[in-house]
């Protein structure tokens, strides 16, 4: 064990991560700096999250505008930032919006869109999904539940190439990740979901937590879905969640959240967005994802998923090769027991992809 290492039972947290030997202080661009000024080049974006990278100069200054103008009123006011970021986001994907701080929030709202607009029950996932670890969003995780208890009932797990055959009039919806993150960076064939859907009155759902904002190569997964969820990268480091749908059958009441749609991370978002859609990201992150695809093929591993959502399978255990990618100066992290995953951000330099090739191939 590293002399960093602290044991689990001396952090004084809850013993839910297995942490990196680490004391992160610092990042910029695609680096991050530990406590004793050694940088790492960060490939994995804190899962998904710093897409633009560490202290991007727009999403920085738009917080401190922010932080200095206006932090909390309440949702039961107009807030001019959070309007604008609803406006981007159904403007760019078609739909209504609610806000919320996570991933697990945004399941959970849009399984309760989906069961109140249908009227039903049942809601379909793909074996091998993440969805979240609240309740409900659990359930449709469908892993990680042992010890916790009863489930949500109306859950149901099928290959993700049954999704479309096994939609029928009990269906409220099928929850699907276009691209499963922890499940590998494994890509869902979605051909026919939609039309699945539509002919027996369900909503689909894209989750795209993990996979959305471009970092698939694209910005929207074909055909489009009912409702999508977001989160990770849309408040640039802040905590932010959003559902996007085409129905709403909710009415005030219903649902809600203190801190959803918080002013700072609203901020955050919409420069986020800004910067994507201005500089085309998805187009880079095809291109870098074509580079890093091809790197580690060169390397002779099996390669899955899209864009900059690579995982490499390394047909052992995936933890010694990321101590040495550490060691090596690259951080990243597992995808299933004997896969590495690359979420490097989108800014990323050609240099930097083919660094962390390098790395692995001396590791
Ligand atoms: C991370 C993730 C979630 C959960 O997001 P949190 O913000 O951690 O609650 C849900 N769905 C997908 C696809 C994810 O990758």
């Amino acid at each position: 064990m590293s002399a960093l290492a602290v044991p689990p039972e001396r952090t004084g947290f809850l013993n839910t991560y297995r942490r990196f030997p680490l004391n992160i202080v610092r990042g910029q661009g695609s680096r991050v700096m530990d406590d004793r000024g050694r940088w790492y080049l960060d490939a994995f974006t804190g899962i998904g999250v710093m897409a633009l990278g560490h202290a991007h100069p727009e999403i920085t200054a738009a917080i401190h505008a922010q932080v200095d103008a206006l932090l909390h009123v309440s949702n039961l006011c107009h807030v001019p930032v959070q309007t604008g970021l609803a406006w981007r986001l159904g403007h760019m994907y078609g739909g209504k919006v609610f806000l919320c701080n996570s991933g697990t929030e945004a399941v959970e709202t849009a399984v309760k869109l989906a069961r109140k607009a249908t009227g039903r029950e049942e809601v379909l996932c793909a074996t091998g999904g993440f969805h979240g670890r609240t309740y409900m969003a659990l359930a449709c995780t469908g892993r990680y539940q042992k010890g916790f208890g009863a489930m949500p009932s109306g859950v149901r797990h099928v290959p993700a190439d049954d999704l479309a055959r096994s939609v029928s009039e009990n269906t409220a919806c099928v929850l699907v990740e276009p691209v499963q993150g922890e499940g590998g960076c494994v890509p869902v064939a979605l051909q026919g979901l939609r039309a699945a859907c539509d002919a027996v009155g369900a909503l689909l759902i894209y989750d795209e937590v993990q996979c959305g904002l471009g970092r698939t190569g694209v910005l929207h997964h074909d055909p489009a879905p009912h409702v999508r969820t977001l989160a990770k990268a849309l408040g640039g480091g802040l905590p932010l969640g959003a559902v996007i749908s085409e129905v709403d059958p909710f009415e005030p009441g219903d649902h809600g959240s203190t801190f959803g749609g918080n002013p700072v991370s609203c901020a955050a978002a919409c420069a986020t967005l800004e910067v994507i859609e201005r500089d085309r990201l998805w187009e880079r992150c095809r291109v870098l994802g074509l580079r890093l695809r091809s790197g580690l093929e060169e390397l002779g591993l099996g390669v899955s998923g899209r864009g900059l959502m690579l995982a490499a399978h390394l047909g052992e255990d995936a933890g010694p090769v990321l101590e040495q990618l550490r060691e090596r100066g690259v951080l990243t992290c597992a995808a299933g027991a004997q896969s590495i995953r690359f979420l490097p951000p989108f800014t990323a330099t050609e240099d930097e992809i083919d660094e962390m090739v390098d790395a692995l191939r001396r590791s």
